[in-house]
Parts: C-alpha cells; sequence; structure tokens
C-alpha cells in the first residue's frame, strides 16, 4: 500500500499524468476522453412537507472580496478569519442565493425570488439562475400563483421582472411584508438614508415596484398568507423582515429567510452584525430567539443564504450555533 504522505497531496496531479504518459494503454485512454463540461449542473432539490412540496431553487452564489466592514462590530482580520476556516477563497466571501418553491397541493407559491436574470453574468452565471433552475425543474413562471415576499432587499425582490421589465411571474400575485412596504416606500425614510448601500436599497424598491404599486398585496404577521404557509415575524435585518412556517400533516419547515446571512460567520457568531441589517441589535435578539426555538424543537430550517440545497438542523453549541445540513434524499 502506498504510503499518504503530504508530498503525494501536492504531487499528485503530476504523478498520476506521468504514470498514464507511460501506460500501453495510453492511446486507448486519449481516444475515449470527453470534454470536460466546464459548467454547474441545474441546481433545484425537492422535499417534503407532509402533503406539500418544497422545492430549492438555487439563484446562485456570488463570491467577492470581502468588504472592510462586512461586518461591522468585529475587525476584518477576525471576519475574514472565519470565512478562511469555512475554506472560502482568500479575502474572499461567498454568499448563496435560494428561492423557495412551495407546491401547498393548489397554489404554487415562490418563496423570494433571487437577483432578478438582469443580474445574470452570461459569462460566469453565478447569480439570476431562478429562472433557468426553475426551467429545469419543469415549471412553467406562468404557473406561479403568488410571489411571497420575506423582505424587499434585492437579492430577493429583483427575481419578479423579467431581463426586460416585463413581470417574470405575470400570473402571480406579488405579496410583501406590510411594515417592510412602509419603510422601503417612506420618502421620509429614504431621504434619511446615510450609506450609498441604504440610498440603493430605498431607489431600487421603488425601481422594481414601478407601475404596479396598486396590484401588491401587504400582509401582516401571524397570518396564514397561503394555504399551509404562516408568516413569523423575525424583524431586525429589515423592520418588515419575516420568516415561514410551512406545515401539513403534522411537519413543519421553518423557511428562515435572512434571520443570518452565511452560517458560515453568523451562524458560529450570532452576535455579529452583518452590513445588511437595518436595525442590528434587534436582529441580533430575532437570532438568538428563532435559533434557540429551532434548536429546542429539532425543527429543519430553511435558509435563503445557506449553502445549496439550503436545507438543515440547528444546532446549539454554547452561546454559538452549528449548520447541520441534511443529507441528500434520493426519494420523497
Ligand atoms: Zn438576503
Amino acid at each position: 500500500m502506498t504510503d499518504l504522505s503530504r508530498r503525494h497531496l501536492l504531487a499528485g496531479a503530476a504523478a498520476v499524468g506521468a504514470a498514464s504518459a507511460l501506460s500501453p494503454l495510453g492511446a486507448l485512454s486519449v481516444r475515449a476522453a470527453t470534454p470536460p463540461t466546464t459548467s454547474q449542473a441545474p441546481g433545484f432539490y425537492r422535499y417534503k412537507v407532509g402533503t406539500i412540496e418544497g422545492t430549492s431553487i438555487n439563484d446562485g452564489a456570488r463570491t467577492f472580496p470581502m468588504p472592510d466592514k462586512f461586518v461591522t462590530n468585529v475587525s476584518k482580520d477576525e471576519a475574514l478569519a472565519a470565512a478562511d476556516a469555512a475554506y472560502m477563497p482568500k479575502g474572499m466571501v461567498t454568499v448563496p442565493f435560494n428561492p423557495q418553491l412551495i407546491n401547498t397541493g393548489n397554489k404554487l407559491v415562490l418563496i423570494d425570488s433571487g437577483n432578478g436574470i438582469a443580474n445574470y453574468e452570461p459569462t460566469k452565471g453565478a447569480v439570476g439562475r431562478t429562472l433557468q433552475n426553475l426551467a429545469a425543474a419543469g415549471v412553467d413562471p406562468k404557473n406561479i400563483d403568488i410571489v411571497l415576499m420575506s423582505h424587499l432587499h434585492p437579492d430577493h425582490t429583483n427575481g419578479i421582472r423579467a431581463a426586460d421589465g416585463s413581470m417574470a411571474f405575470p400570473n402571480a400575485e406579488i405579496m410583501v411584508p406590510a411594515k417592510d412596504w412602509a419603510f422601503w416606500m417612506s420618502d421620509e425614510n429614504a431621504a434619511k438614508a446615510q450609506s450609498d448601500m441604504m440610498k440603493g436599497y430605498f431607489a431600487n424598491v421603488k425601481k422594481v415596484y414601478a407601475g404596479i404599486e396598486s396590484k401588491v398585496t401587504k400582509y401582516d404577521w401571524g397570518k396564514e398568507v397561503a394555504p399551509g404557509i404562516t408568516s413569523v415575524a423575525a424583524p431586525g435585518h429589515t423592520p418588515g423582515h419575516t420568516a415561514f412556517a410551512v406545515s401539513s400533516g403534522g411537519s413543519t419547515v421553518m423557511i428562515q429567510s435572512d434571520i443570518s446571512n452565511i452560517p458560515e460567520l453568523f451562524l458560529r457568531n450570532p452576535d455579529w452584525h452583518v452590513v445588511f441589517d437595518v436595525d442590528a441589535d434587534l436582529a441580533q435578539q430575532t437570532r438568538h430567539k428563532f435559533y434557540d426555538m429551532a434548536a429546542a424543537e429539532k425543527a429543519t430550517v430553511v435558509g435563503f443564504h445557506f449553502t445549496f440545497p439550503s436545507i438543515g438542523h440547528i444546532e446549539k453549541d454554547g452561546a454559538k450555533y452549528r449548520l447541520i445540513p441534511s443529507a441528500w434524499n434520493p426519494v420523497l
């Protein structure tokens, strides 16, 4: 048996290359060569909640240099160390995006809509993949009955528009949290915005909802907003930020939306504040309340910014939390 040493890890590729060049079967392996595909497989994953069928639809993931104040209340070095410990590329942070398609039996509900096809980057294809992954899952956007927003940040809401600006889900009722709508649509709040990020968010909501303002349905917390789907108060990330309980036949899955951003940083360090939080202290309180409940109840949790397929359980680890991703299930 060959011993396993660091030398093999570092030189493995070269050694394999040299061995095949010497092989008498070298000619055969040339004939059998298949060119690499160079693109990822479609990103959709199904799960059951009683008689309800959920599908995690991947909108993509964005890897970018970590901004100086990505975590506002610890040093950048500390935040980078956490990203490094999660094997993110050096100096970078990776944020995935995962809308959820919920087939209640008589309604097709899309919870959040992703970054939007207008933001699809053909060369990289990093984000804006919701429509193509819905198509891969066999779903016609015309058949979506409800698009249910957790909050009105661009990565959740911009996907309601097709590339030409028309409605991507032309027959869908669009439902938004009443408190988020009031906050982001207020000219007074927009005028108070300090950072370019916040100014951009206010402008984006106006732009995305221009011309359809009167058609949007506003919902409150603690209501069954669609069959089997209850809106759950989760304020802090934004004033109207909402989680959802999807329930059927005695089973429940919690859609946490953005109670935390990426778990590698913000479940491990629940008191860290991501730059996107509107009220970071309230978001921190909400996070502890939600994860203490999820851990105690052993609840299945779906996170918009968890790595695909974005489903798992929360384990309490002292004052911190850990995500235990669900195993791939080949049968429903
Ligand atoms: Zn988000």
